[in-house]
């Protein structure tokens, strides 16, 4: 229960990573997975759009081709002369020695192959390579001719067909060869003479067609394996398979992703590298966000000083320890902590020993606790702990009683040992009252019950505890009202000077006239004054009326008391100068009482604070005498112009040996350091007659006079400088 753990939603890296970078990069590959399926498809279309295109053309030059092949025939079927010569029978001379049908054809038109077939397919002249031979047609090619022939006889137009010899291809044009001016219907195909060209198929041809056609890398094949992708099959009339004509068809698809592949390559890396560094340094922002939220949600739950939980972590670990599932397992106490006498070392050492202090106190209170209770500190010199116990009161005891020792142990800050103690308050949870400010207030309660009944000790809050402090809070309230509606009066005790048998001065001291509860006294409200500061307001108020009210009493001297708490106060010399200014009292008629307890924290602050008071001219008592706890040293070390025998001592006068020894030596002391000594309490003539033997000069007591209002007061002075009354007071005496 010692860490936090708050609930708090916080958006981490792996979150940021999982909601925000993972779907981004998921995008963005599908994204680039479309764009280069797209890129891909429409270089493939593109390619194939080529690859018909570039087929188109090689068809058609293969067309245009066999259509030129004809027409070459042609030229020659319808002439006569050829019929003349050519026709039943082979006139050599004519054909090869004039050079109508010879070599000029291999030579002039480039046909590699002539044949003349007579009726029957008997071939009547063959030329291959521009060379007469005695070759077959019909075995030169052996698969396609025969047809070709006999087609090519019925048609009055030249028949062309691609026809397979030996490893070559051909386009083959065949055409009857016609006499002069016969009608074509007339004669019976059988009894025609056909001409036959041939034109192979090789590289050169392929090497101008490509050239006239823009197809680049054209070859043939025999069969397909070796077909580029760009390709025609070759095929006789009658749809016979020859082999192929493959070609690098261009790929304008493929050079355009060659084209667009690198740049787009590149820009997809820079794309990648800076989404990689954009997500790290958003990641990094992430993390640094998280970092600093958790951070600041630490310090919203930890007091900076001593890493202890704050009060609203403190708050937050309560709720749970009284929440039903921990509450009905687990009895729970609410333990409050206030360190003793912390001010005064911070005061006086300073707030960087005070820190130091407070942080090491904080580890002795953590090393007291059980790792399941809640050590936090609540502000200052408050700590609170969450103590889930299984045998309260008993464990929350226990527990106090191991702090208070660990805290009694002195602490040892810059060189220094400092000792100081801790007041404790504790509140149980009970079914009742679970609820956690009810608690905190309880312990608090407690805690203030513990601080008044002498500290470094525990107290366990009871139900009465609240009703008295419930009564203090109102007569608290009722106080400052006081102070405002001017509800205090003076009341005013004189001091007899022993020897000359006068009114020597006078001590002013404070009432509080409570509309319901009459008079109250100083004793019963100066403490609380003392402790909420308002003694500050009063003491000035006190200082200013006596002051203002002496002016009536001729020569008197005024004794006012100051409280210790005024002393803390710097300002207080120049409070004093100021109502001395405003009043006009002359400083030497004014006697301001102090008490022991100012030397005992800050002695050298209170010296100078009184030497301070000194130099106005104003004389300084120290009041209550012998019921402080500072040695007699102090008495060298400051000049105080008078000592006031705390009035318990005159009390007993009559009772023990030892206050008369005791007051005897005071006495003697204050002759010694040339200070006047006034001896409190004074109540009968024989405690008086006592003190005057011992040399005592000032009396004051009930014996002469209480305290009375000013009025009364005056009546009383004017009574006493009648001579039958301090007739009287001496007779008293002497008896
Ligand atoms: P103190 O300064 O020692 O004042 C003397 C107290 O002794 C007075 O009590 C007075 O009434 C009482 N007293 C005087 N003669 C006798 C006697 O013969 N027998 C008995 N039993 N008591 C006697 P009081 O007025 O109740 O004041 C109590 C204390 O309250 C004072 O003690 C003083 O310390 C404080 N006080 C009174 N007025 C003021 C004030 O204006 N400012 C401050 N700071 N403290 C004041
Ligand atoms: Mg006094
Ligand atoms: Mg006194």
């Amino acid at each position: 229960m010692r860490s936090s753990n708050p609930e708090i939603t916080r958006f981490s890296g792996q979150q940021f990573t999982n909601r925000v970078v993972y779907p981004l990069a998921g995008i963005m590959l599908v994204m680039i997975i479309v764009v280069i399926g797209f890129l891909v498809a429409s270089a493939h279309q593109q390619n194939r759009l080529s690859v018909q295109g570039s087929t188109r053309l090689a068809t058609t030059a293969l067309q245009v081709k066999a259509r030129e092949v004809g027409r070459n025939l042609r030229d020659y079927t319808i002439r006569p002369d050829v019929y003349d010569h050519l026709h039943g029978g082979i006139d050599l001379g004519w054909a090869v020695t004039e050079g109508n049908v010879g070599a000029n054809i291999r030579n002039d038109l480039g046909y590699e192959m002539v044949f003349v077939v007579a009726p029957g397919d008997k071939t009547i002249y063959a030329l291959i390579d521009g060379v007469p031979t005695k070759a077959d047609a019909l075995e030169v090619m052996p698969r396609g001719l025969r047809d070709l022939l006999h087609v090519a006889a019925i048609q009055p137009d030249p028949t062309t067909s691609l026809i397979k010899s030996g490893n070559d291809i051909y386009v083959v044009a065949a055409n009857g060869i016609l006499p002069p001016s016969i009608d074509r219907a007339s004669i019976n195909p059988r009894e025609l003479t056909m001409l036959v060209f041939a034109k192979r198929l090789d590289q050169k041809f392929l090497d101008s067609m490509g050239h006239d056609y823009l197809l680049s890398d054209l070859s043939i094949s025999l069969n397909d394996e070796n077909a580029k992708d760009a390709f025609i099959p070759l095929m006789t009339q009658n749809r016979m398979y020859l082999g192929t004509i493959s070609w690098a068809a261009p790929k304008p698809g493929t050079q355009l992703l060659n084209f667009i592949i690198p740049p787009l390559a590149a820009a997809l890396l820079i794309l990648a590298t800076f989404s990689i560094l954009v997500v790290r340094n958003a990641r990094r922002s992430t993390d640094a966000l998280e970092a600093s939220a958790s951070r600041v949600t630490h310090l919203a739950h930890h007091d900076a000083l001593t890493g202890l939980p704050n009060r609203v972590l403190f708050r937050e670990h309560l709720d749970l320890a009284l929440s039903p599932a921990v509450f009905n397992t687990s009895p729970v106490a609410v333990i409050c902590l206030d360190l003793d006498n912390f001010k005064e070392v911070n005061d006086s050492l300073g707030h960087a020993a005070g820190d130091q202090l407070l942080q090491q106190v904080s580890q002795r209170l953590q090393a007291c606790a059980s790792h399941n209770d809640t050590v936090a500190r609540l502000g200052g010199d408050e700590f609170a702990l969450i103590q889930i116990g299984t045998n309260q009161p008993h464990d929350a005891e226990e527990l106090s009683r191991r702090l208070i020792e660990s805290i009694r142990t002195p602490f040892v800050v810059d060189d220094q040992t400092l000792h100081i103690g801790v007041s404790i308050g504790i509140a149980l949870a009970d079914t009742t009252n679970g609820i956690p400010e009810r608690l905190l207030k309880n312990a608090d309660i407690a805690l203030y019950r513990a601080k008044q009944g002498g500290r470094a000790t525990y107290r366990i809050f009871e139900a009465q505890m609240d009703a008295e402090l419930q009564e203090r809070r109102g007569l608290e309230y009722d106080l400052r009202q006081a102070v405002l509606k001017n509800e205090l009066e003076l009341h005013y005790q004189p001091l007899i000077d022993l020897e000359q048998h006068t009114v020597a001065a006078v001590e002013a001291l404070v009432r509080w006239r409570h509309p319901t509860r009459g008079l109250v006294s100083p004793a019963d409200f100066i403490p609380m004054a003392e402790e909420t500061g308002l003694i500050v307001a009063i003491g000035e108020w006190v200082l200013e009326t006596a002051c203002g009210e002496a002016l009536k009493w001729d020569r008197l001297r005024i004794a006012v008391n100051l409280s210790p708490v005024q002393f803390k106060n710097h300002e207080l010399v120049e409070t004093v100068r100021q109502v001395l200014q405003r009043t006009g009292l002359e400083p030497e008629r004014l006697e301001l009482e102090v008490t022991e307890s100012i030397l005992i924290n800050d002695t050298a602050a209170a010296l100078e604070i009184l030497n301070g008071l000194k130099a106005l001219g104003v004389k300084i008592a120290m009041d209550d005498f012998g019921t402080g706890y500072s040695s007699l040293g102090y008495l060298n070390s400051f000049p105080f112009d008078k000592i006031k025998i705390d009035r318990s001592f005159i009390g007993d006068l009559s009772d023990t040996e030892k206050s008369g020894a005791i007051v005897k030596s005071v006495i003697g002391l204050g002759q010694s350091l040339k200070m006047v000594t006034t001896a409190e309490g004074v109540e009968t003539s024989e405690q008086a007659a006592f003190l005057r033997e011992q040399g005592c000069d000032q009396v004051q007591g009930f014996y002469f006079s209480r305290p009375v209002a000013a009025t009364e007061l005056s009546a009383f002075i004017r009574n006493w400088n009648a001579p039958s009354a301090r007739e009287q007071m001496d007779t008293e005496a002497a008896a």
